[in-house]
């Protein structure tokens, strides 16, 4: 497999060897890191065995799994399972993948029995906590939290650890019922392991290792530098265009000086004015592309300064920083235009007039825009005009309207509860300030929690509580495990409707929401309070206005 990518791309063609644009290690790193994406057939079956490991773990009453603890962790984890002499392949192979699921695996603190507090990965995004005073080895993370209020024992946190961990390990959400430590894989969205991302893990860690066995060390704005790679993948354009934009950024395009570089005994001049042909020539300088780009921007207003090149890559950066996506989709038809013109004069073609190539740019532009730019926007305006309201729950219920707000320095987040009955009468409002949490999908999450547990404090019955966040109402409604880093509070919201199977819970659109979100709006205000008798000034004419007469 290996031989045929590398075949593909450097090999023979014509009886001479293909030029080795880049190394092989280049051409499988992540095209988050910069490169093609191609496979690494080794560290991909890795990542398949990572996948029946991973199966051993969170499905531990399979057959298999139950066949294989028989045989070789009986009296342990999974975790600490041996690798005797006298094991089989396929368990040497688990072995294998089992390294891997060590490397990226993270703990979700439920009640925090599990997981042993230094020797596991429980924050994400970082290495084992090393405390600043000596703790025992076998601690677990239970022993900072309080027993009595079920929070986080701050005091004894923030003496254990160095204020940069003590803060992340506060942002961690516990559990509020009792959900038991589990397993996340951080690299996927749901934390829920699949191979993709357990291979791009491991090509983006061994490329690490690459790249400081170099001496090369990494890079202080990786994280900067992933995110415009990324950008540039992401960019609505035929895959073959934005193949030659990532060439071009990484300045290997066989352009004239990069063919006299490689000492290829030809001419480094442009076919066109006789300059040296760089990459920056070629695409962007060259008097002929200058007449192609001038006609572009007058059409299509995008905004590309051509003068000031410090390099091609970050000049691409720069613009793809501050560009739309119509506008980064019409800069990457236009240069891959412009670099075939010039290549069909290389192969003895005629020269096209820029205008020509122009004309050619518009077309494919118009075409690339009404294709992948398809948007709702019909659809939005029918609803525009049909105004939605606030949707009633059925006779003799309660309908709990809420809404989350995160606002930031310091993170901190609202939560907006509003109670009325089916005719629409106000029944009760509550608002609360929480400290510590601003990531909106876990904001929501929590108010969806307070929500439930309200309506079980104060003994309703009968009680729809809506939000306008369909992304965790889909996952408290799965059967699935939640594994992401909101899979505690969804567990927790599973376990209240459990104790309480009289509330259900709905998604309702935000502007049949808006009294709970202005109330979550206010929270820095009202900090925290709960309202019976009288709903508060600041929504009282959307409760008005709301009510069924
Ligand atoms: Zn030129």
């Amino acid at each position: 497999m290996r031989m045929t990518i590398s075949n593909q791309f450097w090999g023979i063609e014509n009886g001479k060897k293909k030029m080795h644009w880049r190394s092989w290690e280049w051409l499988t790193t992540p095209k988050a890191l910069g490169s093609m994406g191609f496979r690494d057939m080794e560290l991909f079956n890795q990542a398949m065995l990572g996948k029946q490991c991973w199966r051993l773990l969170t499905v531990p009453h399979s057959l298999c799994a139950r066949v294989l603890k028989g045989r070789y962790f009986l009296h342990c984890d999974f975790w600490f399972a041996p690798q005797p002499r006298s094991s089989s392949f396929i368990w040497r192979s688990l072995m294998h993948g089992k390294k891997l699921l060590e490397k990226g695996i993270v703990w979700r603190v439920g009640d925090g029995r599990r997981i042993q507090l230094t020797r596991d990965r429980w924050i994400e995004n970082s290495f084992l906590l090393k405390p600043i005073v000596p703790l025992p080895d076998d601690l677990t993370v239970h022993f900072l939290i309080d027993e009595e209020s079920g929070d986080w024992n701050e005091g004894l946190i923030r003496t254990c650890f160095t204020e940069g961990d003590a803060d992340k390990i506060l942002q961690i959400p516990l559990s509020k019922t009792t959900c038991e430590d589990f397993p996340a894989w951080p690299h996927s969205k749901t934390g829920i392991y699949t191979v993709k991302t357990a291979y791009s893990f491991m090509r983006i860690e061994s490329f690490h290792r690459f790249m400081s066995a170099n001496g090369r060390g990494e890079n202080s704005d990786q994280k900067e530098t992933s995110k415009m790679w990324k950008r540039l993948w992401s960019i609505k354009a035929p895959p073959k265009m934005k193949v030659m934009l990532w060439r071009m950024a990484k300045d290997c395009l066989p352009t004239g000086s990069q063919l006299k570089l490689r000492n290829l005994h030809s001419s480094d001049m442009c076919c066109y004015c006789g300059r040296e042909e760089t990459v920056q020539h070629a695409i962007l300088t060259c008097q002929y592309a200058y007449e192609v780009w001038r006609e572009i921007k007058r059409c299509f207003g995008i905004k590309c300064k051509i003068q000031y090149l410090p390099s091609i890559k970050q000049w691409l950066f720069d613009f793809l920083d501050g560009a739309t996506d119509e506008d980064a989709t019409v800069f990457t038809i236009t240069a891959w235009h412009i670099w075939e013109a010039r290549n069909a004069v290389h192969n003895g073609e005629n020269l096209t007039h820029p205008n020509r190539v122009a004309e050619k740019v518009k077309t494919y532009v118009q075409m690339a825009l009404m294709h992948l730019f398809k948007s709702p926007t019909s659809h939005r305006c029918e609803s525009e005009y049909s105004v939605p309201k606030w949707i009633p729950p059925p006779d003799g219920w309660l309908m709990i309207n809420v809404d989350a707000a995160t606002f930031k320095n310091p993170p901190r987040m609202g939560v907006g509860l509003v109670v009325r009955d089916h005719r629409g009468d106000f029944i009760a409002v509550c608002c609360q300030l929480i400290q510590r949490f601003d990531d909106p999908e876990l904001a929501e999450a929590i108010a969806i929690r307070r929500a439930v547990s309200f309506s079980s404090e104060y003994n309703l019955q009968q009680v729809v509580v809506a939000s306008d966040c369909l992304g965790v109402i889909k996952k408290i409604k799965s059967k699935v495990y939640d594994r992401s880093n909101v899979g505690v509070i969804v567990q927790d919201v599973k376990n209240l409707i459990c104790e309480n199977p009289s509330v259900t819970l709905t998604y309702v659109s935000r502007r049949c929401n808006k009294a709970a979100h202005v109330l979550a709006k206010q929270a820095d205000v009202f900090k925290d309070v709960v309202w019976f008798n009288e709903s508060p000034e600041i929504i009282r004419n959307i409760i008005c206005n709301e009510r069924l007469i």
